[in-house]
């Protein structure tokens, strides 16, 4: 049974969260349709845990990640979030989706986010130490000289040094500057980081040690990733929990080693015959994913997937398969999860 926000140790519950974009035509601008980029997801966020969020480009994984912290406003559902998970205070649950913009402000100290582009995500006329410093001057929390030190220490955290702090954003290298966006997102000693594919953009040496950083930090910090990527791989090293998305909906979730070894969705199995293989004496056969992830507009009738999917068969064309519980904490959205012998990773 998946875990609810009744349950203490929960930080985000996602709760049938929808979100719509209207396509507008013709002089009067009427819309004729939706983009349905996330429709009726749901998935909860345990304490101190990382959840992998995965699927093709497209897929809506970074829309329902960034509906989920109320970057967007969601067209329905809940996003029941505890505030004060990491320090004093009641741990009330707000519901994001909601609550009126201005009472998200003292909330928003506790949800984070590192994007992908570290070359586009920081001003290049600010130097480090005002970058870090923003979003504490933003909440009326730059004491000057203190923030000084607090910078310094942040900047160690991620492994750069004191007299980076007067440099700019085009003095360093790709990894480096993602350090950067991190000790910004660690500034207001957030709960939540939404980490948007932080390491698609850097070399494959310098993600290794952008995830090893992140994995200390999390311990560090008493931080709870939410953590979104295009390549099973990626999150493989860091995630508790993996949730696969697939034009607009979770088709499933598992605790990691059970996804990676036990998938229960053609989908999943389809991603991980595509990950790099640590053993190449063991390899898995390498399945097809032929042609694109539909458009959300007008999608596929029943199972979205059945386009692209071998073992679809007639009641895949016409009935939509639920997310269904099919063992514990494994939940997949196939009609036939309990029958399919799919190959996962050993
Ligand atoms: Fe494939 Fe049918 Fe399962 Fe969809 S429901 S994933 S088409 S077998």
């Amino acid at each position: 049974m998946p875990a609810s926000i009744e349950d203490p140790g929960v930080l985000l519950e996602v709760r049938n969260l929808k979100k719509y974009f209207p396509i507008r035509k013709g002089l009067l601008r009427k819309v004729v349709g939706h983009i349905k980029a996330v429709d009726d997801v749901s998935f909860e966020i345990r304490k101190g845990e990382t959840l992998g969020l995965v699927g093709e480009s497209g897929c809506g994984k970074t829309t329902a990640a960034r509906t989920a912290i109320r970057l967007y406003d969601p067209t329905d559902g809940a996003v029941l979030f505890r505030s004060h998970a990491n320090g004093s205070g009641d741990g009330e649950v707000y519901d994001l989706a909601t609550l009126p913009l201005r009472e998200m402000k003292p909330l928003r100290r506790e949800i984070a986010m590192v994007f992908q582009d570290p070359i586009n995500s920081l001003n290049p006329r600010m130097s480090v130490s005002d970058i870090v410093r923003e979003p504490l001057r933003v909440h009326g929390l730059d004491l000057g000289r203190e923030t000084d030190e607090e910078v310094q220490g942040l900047l160690s955290a991620v492994g750069l040094r004191p007299e980076h702090m007067e440099r700019y954003p085009h003095e360093f290298s790709g990894g480096q500057r993602q350090r950067i966006g991190i000790a910004r997102a660690l500034s207001l000693r957030p709960s939540l980081i939404l980490l948007d594919e932080p390491v698609s953009a850097l070399d494959v040496s310098i993600q290794a040690q952008t995830l090893n950083l992140l994995q200390d930090l999390q311990e560090e910090f008493d931080l709870t990733y939410l953590f979104v990527a295009h390549d099973l791989s990626v999150v493989e090293h860091i995630s508790d929990r993996v949730a696969v998305m697939y034009v607009g909906r979770m088709v499933e979730v598992a605790p990691k080693r059970e996804l990676y070894t036990n998938p229960r969705h053609p989908y999943t199995e389809a991603l991980l015959s595509a990950s790099p293989k640590p053993d190449p004496r063991n390899p898995t056969v390498r399945i097809p994913l032929i042609g694109q992830v539909p458009d959300p507009s007008n999608p596929p009738s029943g199972c979205y997937f059945h386009p692209r999917c071998q073992y679809a068969e007639d009641i895949c064309r016409t009935e939509t398969p639920p997310l269904m519980t099919i063992g514990e904490d494994h939940a997949s959205a196939c009609h036939f999860a309990d029958k399919l012998e799919l190959q996962g990773m050993q």
